[in-house]
């Protein structure tokens, strides 16, 4: 007997989509997710002889994926260059607390401290914007062990 090796049977049994009893082994895909309810083999082989394979089933879907025009869309292969900030300029930024909008919203909803040690996570600066002040969420590719020096240094605010 031929295995089917590729798409197994699901180990419990589904209503079968042409006789309606509870005889039907879906074809399912390798991480276990049947392909369709309709895929598969019933086995009741003499009075219902029901089989839908799964390649069958790929291929006609193929069928209406060929039919679906996909936008077209360029791609551009040019990285763009990482702009950096200046140590010292980033650090300028985590003072003013008291303007900051954000920073002031989330000690009405969590502690101070809750709040401090999300600053000093996601590295929350404000920044003078306009006539205003601005939230800032640094990028930053390397975690500064002075950086925690200078965030304990200010948490007297
Ligand atoms: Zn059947």
């Amino acid at each position: 007997m031929k295995t089917n090796y590729k798409y197994p049977f699901a180990n419990y049994a589904t209503k079968c989509p042409k006789c309606g009893q509870r005889r039907f082994k879906q074809y399912l895909y390798s991480d276990g997710t049947p392909i369709h309810p309709t895929v598969g083999r019933c086995n009741r082989e003499e009075s219902c002889g029901y089989e839908y394979k799964p390649k069958e089933y790929l291929e006609s879907n193929k069928i209406l994926l060929k039919n679906y025009t996909r936008p077209t869309k360029r791609i551009s292969t040019v990285k763009p260059k990482p702009m950096y900030v200046d140590l010292g300029e980033m650090k300028s930024t985590f003072s003013n607390h008291n303007v900051n909008r954000l920073i002031l919203f989330l000690c009405t909803k969590i502690g101070v401290e809750q709040v401090y040690a999300a600053i000093k996570r996601y590295f929350i600066g404000t920044l003078r914007y306009w006539n205003d002040w601005a939230t800032v969420f640094w990028y930053i590719d390397q975690v500064f062990i002075f950086f925690d020096i200078f965030m304990n240094n200010f948490s007297n605010m």
